[in-house]
């Protein structure tokens, strides 16, 4: 009878029916063992999770249910059963951050939201932190902030531990500590690898799996695996925990400046002087901006200077505080109150990335490039676009090593460099495909005229990428090779290519 039943629905497989059938077969085996953690369509755990996501983009999509687990091994349960299911497709979900439609949402999969994983404890000795990997930094710096340790995390506490680490992670203390990936001693991770072989599935032939169990990885117990998953993304499993390294810290200076437009070219060359120098200073953590709402048609420079040590005014930031600014505050404060940010309303979203070397009359250039593709572009309900620079100095990358090093591919050989975030919002979903295409023709010119002056690194951060970009095969051809041979070897069916569409694929920038 089961025969049957399988051999019509793969006979349907290209259908939108049988995936459907597919799904609400998935959906009901998973409700079977999981209760009420499975919820579906119109239930108030299912809208919950759906409301939570950053982007309308990802808002929009609809699972055929969603798993909230509450301990680890729901999400090996969960794996097991969805990976013995053709055609049903799965999102990991952290705190919904990315902005692309598909990343940690799915239509008519289902969708593993991990914020009910956020549990956090610190070892005695107050060196390391164990965070569930659903959590949020708000979260972590709430519960770390007594101790007055903290570790490197997203800047804006609403963002995931699990996203943001697994993709590199600039933190405020990354020129003190390097990437937020450098800083994790151990994962735990339910990974493909250790499911027992249960036996051949005699209609389709595949290998059927039998339940998974989670493995921790570290610099010394699967030290491959461990180095992939700095920069490897959703590629190689769901991680359940993170156990993240702390770094002794108090209060910090906190500066925003406000400039007018005219005011570009000695911010640009403050911000420059700032990145490229060799000493660069490691308590500094700038993000300089300009953005512009199409219709008002106005153009401003929005500054975000930290200073990681209690130290008003700090020598480092001189030059771009005196620049004449429209407004301008420091502070002293805690991480708590500064990664405090309140959630922005749904809107749609867009990143787009590239890294630079050092150069302030190439930032005029950008800034150039940028007015004349966006000026005149004026979606239904207007847009902001907000393009800001962020520097990477080589001495963050040298701290790749403490951990056993990382797969992002960029060398503090290479010297400082700044990444560039291209952001928009807009709340008009229509315009979302011209928005786009705009965002690709700016940067592609942007590119294209860095690489004609020497200027472009190949590096892409994965986190600030857009879908359409490669930012895995950026890391580098050795980088990608080791990449694929750690998913061969713990994916070897690959579920986590094939059965989690969402998020930057091995499989779609290389073949595997
Ligand atoms: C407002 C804002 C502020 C930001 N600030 C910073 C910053 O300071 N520094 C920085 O480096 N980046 C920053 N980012 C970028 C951020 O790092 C990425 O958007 C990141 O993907 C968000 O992680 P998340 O868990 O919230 O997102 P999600 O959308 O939930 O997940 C992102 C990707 O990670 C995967 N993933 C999540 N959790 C897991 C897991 N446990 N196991 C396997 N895969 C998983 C998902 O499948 C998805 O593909 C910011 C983004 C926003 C929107």
């Amino acid at each position: 009878m089961k025969f049957i039943w399988t051999v019509s629905v793969l006979s349907w497989a290209s259908t939108g029916r049988a995936v459907e059938l597919e799904v609400g077969t998935c959906c009901a085996r998973l409700h079977q063992e999981l209760g009420t953690k499975i919820s579906f369509l119109g239930q108030p755990a299912y809208n919950a999770t759906e409301n939570s996501y950053w982007s309308l983009q990802e808002a929009g999509l609809k699972p055929g249910c969603i798993l909230r687990p509450s301990v680890p091994q729901d999400v090996s349960r969960a794996v097991s059963i969805i990976a013995a299911i053709d055609g049903c497709n799965f999102a990991i979900k952290g705190q919904g951050h990315a902005p692309a439609a598909g990343f940690a949402n799915i239509d008519g999969g289902v969708t593993i939201d991990m914020t009910g994983l956020n549990t956090t404890s610190l070892s005695p000795d107050r060196s390391v932190l164990s965070v569930g990997a659903g959590a949020s930094w708000l979260q972590v710096y709430q519960y770390l902030d007594p101790f007055n340790v903290s570790v490197a995390g997203g800047r804006n506490g609403l963002v995931g531990v699990g996203g943001l680490t697994l993709g590199g992670g600039i933190s405020h203390f990354s020129p003190r500590v390097g990437w937020a990936c450098d800083n994790v001693v151990n994962f735990e991770v339910q990974v493909s690898f250790h499911w027992q072989f249960h036996g051949i599935n005699a209609d389709s032939k595949k290998v059927v799996l039998a339940d998974g169990t989670l493995t921790n990885v570290n610099e010394t117990w699967r030290s491959d695996l461990y180095r992939a998953l700095k920069g490897g993304a959703n590629n190689f499993g769901v991680v359940t925990r993170f156990d993240l390294g702390t770094l002794s810290q108090g209060n910090l200076s906190v500066s925003s400046f406000v400039n007018d437009i005219s005011q570009r070219r000695p911010v640009l060359q403050a911000f420059t002087d700032i990145v490229s120098s060799p000493n660069f200073d490691v308590y500094a953590s700038l993000v300089v901006g300009f953005l512009y709402n199409s219709s008002s048609k106005a153009w401003v420079i929005s500054n975000s200077a930290v200073y990681t040590r209690p130290v008003l005014h700090p020598p480092v930031f001189a030059e771009l505080a005196a620049v004449p600014s429209i407004s301008n505050s420091s502070r002293i404060m805690s991480l708590v109150s500064l990664a405090n940010e309140a959630p922005t309303p749904p809107l749609n979203w867009l990143f787009a990335t590239a890294t630079f070397q050092p150069s302030a009359e190439f930032m005029l250039e950008i800034f150039d490039i940028l007015n004349s593709t966006l000026y005149s572009f004026n979606p239904q309900g207007g847009l902001v676009w907000d393009i800001a620079f962020e520097p990477l100095p080589s001495g963050m990358l040298s701290h790749a090593t403490k951990t056993g090093g990382n797969v992002l591919g960029v060398q503090p050989e290479e010297g400082n460099s700044y990444i560039m975030l291209l952001s928009a919002l807009w709340p008009d979903s229509a315009s979302n495909l011209v928005v786009e295409k705009v965002s690709q023709q700016a940067l592609f010119t942007i590119e294209s005229r860095a690489k004609a002056k020497g200027l472009l690194r190949k590096f892409q951060y994965l986190n600030y990428a857009a879908w359409y970009q490669t930012p895995l095969a950026s890391y580098g051809a050795d980088n990608f090779e080791f990449l694929k041979r750690v998913s061969s070897k713990y994916d070897p069916f690959a579920l986590f290519q094939n059965r989690v569409p969402g998020g930057f694929k091995l499989a779609k920038e290389g073949q595997l």
